[in-house]
């Protein structure tokens, strides 16, 4: 059975969670403080966590550092304010998805579907390596290299990178990378969309102002750069 950890403060919003994660046949612990959030997911080693970011205890990013620090468990943050989540978006913490509050329970149990769906997908269907410029894209391995040293990419990041890297020159929107990604898109998240596009700039050591790799295309979206003949 698949195991949800969720580390939220609010009881009422944790008992909510439950009950519809419950429903969609997750098991879920619940911790109420970060630092026994962190303990249970020492001790229980859940599938997934999904993570508030104001608790008592410990603070929620403290607490992907440390999960981050040791393993790629999925990580969805959820934060009480549009501005936390401008903040979070700039801490390139390598969740892998980032709700804002109000949210119905509904949405995030198919934000907790996506994200196990994207992290569990068996990698037996072939799919050839991509070449681009100085990067090989293994989508069956799920490894890149770049001139011959491997990145370290999240599977969120993989998936853009190799959507975009699959068609170079095609403008893809936000929303199109987040089905690429997922499999499912609601509009209020393609903003999630330029954290990861930052970070894989940043694992890619690409200039957004004079790209290498990945183009933004204003008012549109995102594409790979043309290799240059
Ligand atoms: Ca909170």
């Amino acid at each position: 059975m698949t195991t949800v950890l969720i580390i939220e403060d609010e009881r009422e919003l944790s008992n909510v969670l439950r009950a519809y994660l419950e429903r969609a046949g997750y098991d879920v612990l619940v911790a109420n403080r970060g630092d026994q959030g962190l303990a249970l997911w020492e001790s229980k080693h859940p599938d997934m966590v999904l993570l508030d970011l104001n608790l008592p205890g410990m603070d929620g990013i403290d607490i992907a550092r440390k999960i981050r620090q040791t393993d790629d468990t999925p990580l969805i943050m959820t934060t009480a304010r549009v501005e936390e989540l401008d903040r979070l978006l700039g801490l390139e913490m390598g969740a892998d998805d980032y709700i804002a509050k109000p949210f119905s329970p509904r949405e995030v149990v198919a934000r907790v579907k996506a994200v196990l769906r994207r992290a569990q997908k068996p990698r037996s269907e072939p799919a050839a390596v991509i070449r681009i410029n100085d990067l090989e894209i293994d989508p069956q391995e799920f490894t890149v290299t770049q001139s011959s040293n491997a990145l370290d990419l999240t599977p969120t990041e993989f998936s853009i990178l190799a959507t975009l890297a699959e068609h170079p020159g095609w403008v893809f929107s936000r929303l199109q990378l987040l089905e690429a990604c997922q499999g499912v898109a609601y509009e209020g998240y393609e903003r999630s969309i330029d954290a990861h596009i930052k970070n894989l700039r940043s694992k890619l050591d690409d200039d957004s102002k004079d790209p290498l790799y990945i183009e933004t295309v204003f008012g549109k979206g995102y594409r790979f750069k043309k290799e240059a003949k």
